[in-house]
């Protein structure tokens, strides 16, 4: 069949999303980092407000939005953009700042959109792998004459580095752009949003699909200094200026007036992290440091793929990516303690059946 589809896609290798059933009733589902709590009760009433102006147009600058979350996080309004999830904004960065005289470097494993929107933009990709521990090795990119792009902490490794390191980048690198994708800080990481105004080579990605119960309605942000967030608005209007939905804008409003509940939340999970990772560790697992909801694990060097089958037999479904050096790990997200709790079992009972 002929296509149609323009050459320059021919070796666009699309990001695979993981699995979403239809019906998640009988499945304890950890393999795409959500949160298990529910959103906020606020939340769903002022998004069934919302629906009542459907007829309408949203806000395209999402101005409420856009004071609440600048007052929550201790910037100012010109310096945050909203987006349809976080994504949005990552997609943008990359149109933005890159282009053939200006690679993205980031690390050999990490979040798998950034080398699909390089290859989607034709902006080159600087791979640098990480640590033998998993870290992410600051020195590696100082001097690279790349923007770059990383994951604090990361994923899917959980690991986090300091604030102090990710500031010694912008500051050695100032020709250069330092995008700091924030998804998973609610859990322990160390947010580098008050650097914005001290280097304006910063951008900080944040998502409300993960601490704040928000993944279905889609609401990230950029979060730099306003020099950066105009130039970033210029590529909005230049796509789609109505990029968060009413709902969505409602929804996410509710939410950061309902931040105490996710907090809360947020800490309950990193409990549940924290017992879970050391029972792994009493049964044999390698169990990296984390710093997000989720755990990165491994039993020995083998392929995890029979593991996952095995837990996907007992409806537990668990990340797991192939390559070289993951191989051997699952990604498994934290969900409530009794559903760790069957998890913990289930993994006993595979073990005993070797
Ligand atoms: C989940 C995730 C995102 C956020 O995706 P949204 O588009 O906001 O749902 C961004 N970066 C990383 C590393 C993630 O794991």
């Amino acid at each position: 069949m002929k296509s149609f589809m323009s050459m320059k896609y021919a070796s666009l290798k699309p990001y695979v999303p993981g699995e979403q059933p239809l019906s998640v009733n009988e499945l304890i589902k950890l393999n795409t980092n959500e949160s298990p709590f529910p959103p906020h009760e606020g939340v769903v009433r002022a998004a069934g407000d919302a629906a009542k102006r459907l007829n309408l147009y949203c806000d395209a600058r999402a101005r409420e939005l856009c004071e609440a979350y600048a007052a929550l996080i201790g910037v100012s309004p010109d310096e945050v953009l909203p987006t349809n999830g976080s994504d949005e904004i990552l997609y943008w960065a990359f149109l933005a700042y890159g282009d053939s005289d200006n690679p993205m470097a980031f690390p050999d494993i990490t979040y798998g959109f950034y080398p699909v929107y390089a290859s989607l933009l034709g902006v080159p990709a600087r791979v640098v792998p990480l640590k033998d521990d998993m870290s992410v090795n600051v020195d590696d990119y100082i001097g690279i004459r790349a923007h770059t792009v990383l994951a604090n902490p990361n994923a899917p490794t959980s690991v986090a580095i300091t604030k102090d390191e990710i500031e010694r980048l912008a500051r050695a690198n100032p020709g250069h752009m330092l995008i700091v994708d924030e998804a998973y800080v609610d859990y322990g990481g160390e947010s580098c949003v008050s650097l914005i105004r001290k280097y304006e080579n910063l951008l900080i990605t944040h998502t409300f699909s993960k601490s704040r119960s928000l993944a279905g309605g889609r609401l990230g942000f950029g979060v730099g200094c306003a020099a950066r967030i105009a130039e970033l608005n210029a590529i909005k209007y230049s796509i789609n200026p109505y990029n968060v939905s009413s709902l969505t804008q409602a929804a996410g409003l509710a939410a950061i007036e309902a931040n105490d509940y996710y907090m809360a939340k947020a800490a309950e999970i990193c409990e549940i992290r924290d017992d879970c990772a050391e029972k792994l560790r009493d049964l044999g697992f390698n169990v990296l440091k984390s710093s997000a909801n989720f755990l990165f694990l491994s039993y020995g060097a083998n392929d995890a793929r029979p593991l996952c089958e095995a837990l996907r037999a007992r409806g537990i479904l668990v990340r797991h990516f192939v390559g070289p050096r993951t191989l051997p790990y699952i990604r498994m997200s934290i969900g409530t303690r009794g559903q760790m709790n069957t998890v913990l079992e289930a993994i006993r009972a595979i073990l005993r059946e070797g």
